[in-house]
């Protein structure tokens, strides 16, 4: 498996992942700074240097963010496998998506009109809206960000722990 680096915008946000080639290029054009390295060396002019897995864009860039379709498994990473109601991690069979506004009064399956829930605050809810059933959401309902749905989709090579942080 080969293996690359994440590019992160001089903001922390990540950008995309970069092959040795262009690594290299950002590193001796000095656009870029070394956050964390693979175990292993690359050659660098007459020496060698440890194989960077982390890389941060010394000047910020503007991105567009991706579209991406509405999925069972991306709204279960976006909400971290969370009931957006009473907080309980929740795992398999478990997890119930849940429309905020119910399809009864309108509501869409979109990233923004769904959460993912348990079955008592799903069945608690009903077709109700939350305020209608006197419940709270833990946070507004979003488009999953570009690092989620970019990297699941697309990514093969070999992990870096050291990414997990910046990748839901
Ligand atoms: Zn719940």
């Amino acid at each position: 498996m080969s293996k690359k680096a994440l590019l992160l915008n001089a903001t922390y946000e990540v950008l995309s992942f970069i092959p040795e080639k262009k690594v290299l290029k950002l590193i001796f054009k000095e656009k870029a700074e070394i956050i964390s390295t693979w175990g292993d060396y690359i050659v660098w002019g007459s020496g060698k240097i440890k194989f960077p897995s982390i890389l941060k864009l010394k000047n910020y860039v503007k991105i567009n963010h991706i579209n991406t379709n509405f999925s069972r498994k991306m709204l279960i990473k976006r909400d971290k496998n969370i009931c957006q109601y009473c907080n309980k991690k929740l795992f398999g069979a478990q997890i119930t998506v849940d429309h905020v506004l119910p399809k009864s009064q309108g509501g869409t399956t979109s990233f923004t009109n769904c959460v993912i829930s348990c079955q008592n605050c799903n069945s608690k809810k009903a077709n109700n809206t939350p305020e209608q059933a006197n419940m709270v959401l833990l946070k507004k309902p979003t488009h999953p960000s570009y690092s989620s749905t970019y990297f699941i989709h697309d990514y093969q090579d070999q992990w870096h722990s050291d990414w997990d942080s910046f990748i839901i």
